[in-house]
């Protein structure tokens, strides 16, 4: 994701939704139970409703998010939308097919069906809900605080409050974590703490099937919606999920707004493949993950008086939960296959004007040339299409949709277009842990604008094959890494691994600094073993997630001197980058070991790791 400056501000009032968990249903396993859910042989004892979180204890970035005691296989949306109204019509719903991983009394789903923004917030209504055909009971409940001792039904409404820290604090100065991030409507940074202590949103929808479910089986879980979808918003003021175009949505959702729009497992770490079958009104274009496999055309009906047309899209590979793609509206969808046979699709809302369309194909076209050129650093590109949507509506950001990368407000810049496309690697395809680790994405996708700017100048010094050329390269990632170590002031005050809800997407340190950290690892491990260590990255967790130590231990892996002294230096490395918060000020309050070659401290010639 790459914010825009100045972030959207908001029209919506703050009036938190105010809703009390309450007590979780029990059931007993029934004889004679069919393939999925509980048979006479299994201890009905041992059954247990699944984890409301899959967020860690302490956790106070989306503390609310992901549901447990299931991993996510497969979902299907199955949309009936009317763009005239932004409405989804009866019939419309998702199919979720999951795997249990332990037997369950009951589990869960994320699903802001409303909204404290009244105006552009969602407005939608649970119909009915199946576990493997069967109807299901279903309600909302609040979440509540990761590790509560007195259990996610806990009756204390300290327990389910929202707040940026840990504790939770606010008027009452609750002494609990935090159990959601609060949805503020506006950007102010002097605002940042006014919602804390207020109840969170009951958003998650609890689902309990007429028999348990066996441990270790796939079952199907089929939620049917109706209303208005929307957008979320989030713990910095801005919005996401769902914004109404002329013609339709569009859809952007990251961190968490995809519940805005559908209910789902919504953790970046839950990656089920897609399908979507999305039916509107004939004449629109509905664009998503993965490979148009066709569309059918329906004659008119009650709901859609002109006909309609049932857009098919299939994404064989795991997508994480804020990088699923559905936009409708009226798009110009063109597709050409490379010579080694990736698609890539280029969308653009007819309602660009002509010029800045022919504008935007320029740099669109440039999307195959810019995956090759990321290819030399992070492997062979890991989907088998990938492709830009332009849309109208004004997002605040760009994002990195899995194979669909998302531009609002009409226009694309090439700068945004390498950061974005450096992330269907980095975020994509090897996914966060957790929303604390949204560094080592953005860090990543930094480098690849940094990458860029060392493209240009060894173009502008002879090219790659010219020696000019490549010092030309190798000066300018040395410049831009000494531009960031000279920051002073605040600029190394919070530590990247460790965000508030409203600091996530800050550009210091969740995107300038790990950025830079990334130069420097790439002098101390040198350029051929970086590269060998982020293509093992993507061999080793792709269509997966990485944990930050799992991360590090893979760059470890990769030193050229691997004494235990070299790899000691390296943890303190990213200790130093990722994980402190330094007083104000540049100085001695910021990272002491850089890398050979750059401003301060080097990282060999010291006692237990003198490799150079
Ligand atoms: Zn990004």
């Amino acid at each position: 994701m790459l914010r825009c400056s100045p972030r959207t501000a908001l029209a919506a009032t703050a009036t938190a939704t105010a809703a009390l968990a309450v007590a979780g249903l029990s059931l007993v396993a029934a004889p004679g139970a069919s393939a999925g859910t509980l048979g006479r042989a299994d201890n009905a004892a041992n059954c247990s409703p699944g984890a409301h979180t899959l967020a860690p204890q302490g956790s106070h970035v989306y503390p609310d998010t992901g549901n447990g005691g299931y991993t996510s296989l497969n979902t299907t949306v199955h949309m009936v939308y009317d763009a005239a109204g932004n409405l989804f019509l009866p019939g419309n719903h998702v199919v979720l097919t999951d795997r249990a991983t332990q037997c369950l009394t009951s589990f869960s789903l994320d699903f802001e069906r409303r909204s404290v923004n009244k105006t552009a917030g969602p407005d939608m209504s649970v119909r009915s809900v199946t576990v493997d055909g069967r109807p299901a009971a279903f309600r909302f409940v609040q979440p509540t605080y990761p590790g509560d001792p007195h259990g996610q039904n806990d009756p204390n409404p300290l327990a389910h409050q929202a707040s940026q820290l840990n504790p939770v604090g606010g008027p009452r100065h609750n002494p609990l974590p935090p159990a959601c991030s609060p949805e503020l409507t506006s950007t102010s940074a002097a605002r940042q703490n006014s919602a804390n202590g207020t109840p969170c949103p009951a958003s998650k929808l609890v689902i309990t099937p007429s028999t348990a479910i066996r441990d270790g089986s796939v079952f199907t879980v089929s939620v049917s919606y109706t209303g208005r979808p929307g957008v979320h918003n989030d713990g910095d003021g801005t919005t996401e999920g769902w914004f109404r175009s002329r013609d339709g949505g569009f859809v952007t959702t990251e961190p968490v707004g995809s519940e805005d729009w559908m209910p789902l497992n919504d953790y970046p770490a839950a990656k089920p493949t897609y399908d979507f079958f999305d039916t509107v009104g004939a004449g629109l274009t509905a664009v998503a993950n993965g490979i148009l496999s066709g569309h059918a055309s329906h004659g008119p009906d009650a709901e859609f008086a002109h006909g309609s047309v049932t857009w098919h899209w299939h994404m064989r590979s795991p997508v994480a939960s804020y990088l699923v793609e559905n936009s409708i509206g009226k798009y110009r969808l063109t597709e050409h296959t490379a010579d080694n046979g990736i698609r890539f699709y280029q969308a653009q809302d007819t309602g660009i004007s002509t010029k800045q369309q022919a504008r935007n194909r320029t740099i669109m076209s440039l999307q195959q040339n810019i995956t090759e050129f990321e290819s030399q650093f992070s492997g062979s590109f890991p989907f088998s299409s990938d492709g830009v949507i332009i849309g109208t509506p004004h997002a605040s950001f760009e994002e990195e949709m899995e194979t669909m990368i998302t531009f609002s407000g009409g226009v694309i810049d090439t700068d945004t277009l390498y950061h974005e496309n450096m992330h269907q690697w980095w975020g994509d395809n090897v996914t966060e842990g957790g929303y604390a680790m949204t560094f080592y994405k953005e860090g990543l996708a930094t480098l690849a604008e940094e990458l860029y700017a060392a493209r240009r100048a060894e173009l502008a010094a002879g090219g790659p094959y010219s020696v000019k050329g490549r010092k030309a390269f190798q000066a300018s990632l040395v410049r831009q890494f000494k531009g960031v170590y000279g920051a002073g002031g605040t600029f190394w005050t919070l530590a990247p691994s460790d965000p508030t809800p409203y600091a996530l997407f800050d550009g210091n340190p969740t995107y300038a600094r790990p950025g830079a950290a990334y130069i420097a690892l790439r002098q101390i491990l040198g350029h051929g073993n970086f590269t060998q260590a982020l293509e093992h990255i993507q061999r080793r967790y792709g269509g997966a997630s990485i944990t930050e130590p799992e991360l590090e231990a893979a760059f470890r892996h990769w030193l050229p001197d691997p004494s235990a002294g070299c790899q000691a230096r390296l943890s303190q490395f990213f200790r130093q980058w990722f994980d402190t918060a330094y007083a104000k000020g540049g100085g001695a309050s910021r990272p002491r070991i850089t890398g050979p070659g750059l401003a301060g401290p080097g990282f060999y010639g010291v006692p237990g790791c003198r490799h150079s």
